[in-house]
């Protein structure tokens, strides 16, 4: 086995006795991680799961889905972690489309699994990671299962994983990740951010999103590290277990980190042990970055994806504070540019695309060509993202080419939310353009021309509008503020012109 699956037992060999894993106040070593990971191959073989089957990881951050992680490894099964944050629709959506077969979930989605079970036939297991009412006990199995050794052929080619995030199109995307995907991001992550057997690194951002998977997370368990893991974002909750855990890292998103500067302990906390912080998934300001700065904290900003699973470039520790607000350079096996429509590189100053190419680049979309062939073209994957690098080399992210927003560190696709908006029987013609927002870089802001017949008088703050979206989307996803217009800017074609809007809902209101 090369892929993925192998590190626990290479780890089992090479230094069992270290700690590998800590959660709630018990700790793993890297022997003992990896007889759990024997196990939970067990519990997935005896229920049916042979190589290539998808399993489902749907939770909140959880021993559980780094045991699923790797015991899919083990057996050649692909991992689809779906976010947990998703309606049930969108879950189900996710489930269907990646043919999963094995659903793990967490203790607090106990309700929806029971929900969808109904509906998704082709999933044969459903199983909790914490006991649940009426659900299958996953440790309980884990615990009652051998731990024993296998060596499945699985090799850099094979896929290892499943990402969805969401599209342009307004359908989420599975961006496929192999083990030579996993395990090139991984060397990249090791000496982009010097991860050494010494690591305590936090895991904080969602395991099912890649920069909490792959950020600081799954190279230190290469590296020989230990993760402490959270199951979620708490502000106060987190310091005091980066505190008490003399935690050396994390990676987090721009807003995790301007939550926990204004908690009341900041400037006392006791950060001697925290080595650098990694900071990615959406622009990180200024004044956020030199509150930590300020603490004597490494912030080391990186650029990256999903489908780069998530390496790209990062800023050397030691350009922390010279280049500050930059993105760094290029990870050591990945090429990044900045090129002009016809492909020729930009010059120092110049904005144009940024594409990346190298040995962690997806695959491709789970069974969407075309989406593929649009994003990777000539060997470089088209990131939608606007940079440009200066006179030194350094990468600067200015703007987004892609119709996007992030929100908070989530990204958030308009035209997903457009077509969720549309099929409410009150609105007409919609349209969500991004709002700067002092907490959550952005967020979402929907101008809505009403159904005929509908009279917006009725819900003039659009309430009854983001209740109705509730159901449909994840919450992230619903615009935090609606406006009804008459009409809406269009092209010659029909288009809408967001340009427009953007000048007369978000300029004028600044
Ligand atoms: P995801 O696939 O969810 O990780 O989202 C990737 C996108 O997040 C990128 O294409 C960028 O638009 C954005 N992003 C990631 N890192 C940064 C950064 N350092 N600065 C600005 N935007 C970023
Ligand atoms: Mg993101």
């Amino acid at each position: 086995n090369q892929g993925i699956g192998s590190w626990p037992e290479r780890r089992l060999r090479i230094s069992p006795h270290r700690p590998a894993l800590w959660f709630e106040g018990r700790t793993a070593t890297h022997g003992e991680f990896a007889l759990d990971v024997r196990r939970a191959a067990s519990v997935l073989q005896e229920l049916g799961v042979q190589k290539g089957d998808r399993v489902a990881w749907f939770g909140a951050n959880h021993p559980a889905a780094l045991h699923t992680l790797y015991a899919c490894g083990q057996l050649g099964a692909v991992w689809v972690p779906v976010n947990a944050r998703l309606s049930a629709a969108e879950a189900r959506y996710v489930l269907e489309h990646s043919g999963t077969t094995l659903v793990v979930h967490g203790a607090e989605h106990a309700g929806t699994a029971a929900a969808l079970r109904a509906e998704l036939p082709q999933v044969r297991s459903w199983l909790s990671a914490e006991p649940a009412e009426g659900a299958d006990d996953w440790q309980a199995r884990v615990a009652a299962a051998e731990p024993v050794a296998r060596d499945e052929a699985v090799t850099h080619d094979d896929p290892c994983l499943i990402m969805y995030t969401s599209g342009t199109t307004g359908r989420p995307k599975g961006a496929l990740l192999t083990h030579g995907n996993m395990t090139w991001s991984c060397l990249n992550q090791v000496l982009g951010f010097d991860f050494t057997p010494d690591e305590r690194t936090l895991g904080l951002a969602p395991l099912f999103h890649i920069g909490g998977l792959n950020g600081t997370l799954n190279p230190t368990l290469l590296r020989g590290g230990c993760v402490v893991l959270v199951r979620g974002f708490d502000p106060a909750g987190t310091l005091q277990v980066i505190a008490e855990q003399r935690v050396t890292s994390f990676f987090a998103v721009a807003t995790m980190l301007d939550a926990m500067s204004k908690q009341p302990g900041f400037a006392t906390l006791d950060l001697s042990a925290l080595r650098t912080i990694g900071a990615a998934g959406a622009p990180l300001p200024l004044p956020v970055l030199r509150t930590w700065l300020d603490r004597g904290v490494t912030v080391q900003q990186a650029y990256g994806m999903t489908e780069s699973a998530p390496a790209g470039t990062v800023l050397d520790s030691a350009d922390a504070v010279a280049k500050v607000g930059s993105a760094g350079k290029q990870q050591f096996f990945v090429d990044v540019r900045v090129v002009r429509p016809d492909g020729t590189e930009c010059d120092p100053g110049e904005v144009g695309e940024v594409v990346l190419s190298g040995a962690n680049i997806m695959a491709g979309y789970w069974e969407a060509p075309e989406a593929t062939a649009e994003v990777i073209r000539d060997g470089w994957y088209h990131s939608g993202d606007a940079g440009s690098v200066d006179e030194d080399g350094y990468l600067y992210i200015r703007d987004r080419y892609k119709d996007m927003i992030i929100s908070g560190g989530e990204n958030v696709y308009p035209a997903e939310v457009e077509s969720a908006l549309r099929e409410l029987p009150q609105v007409g013609e919609a349209a969500v353009i991004g709002v700067p927002h002092e907490h959550w870089g952005e967020v979402g802001l929907a101008v809505l021309v009403p159904a005929p017949g509908f009279d917006p008088a009725t819900d003039p703050d659009g309430e009854g509008v983001r209740t109705a979206l509730r159901d449909r989307l994840a919450g992230f996803k619903v615009p935090k503020e609606v406006r009804w217009a008459a009409e809406l800017p269009k092209t010659a074609t029909g288009k809408i012109r967001k340009p427009d809007l953007r000048h007369a809902y978000v300029l004028t209101e600044e």
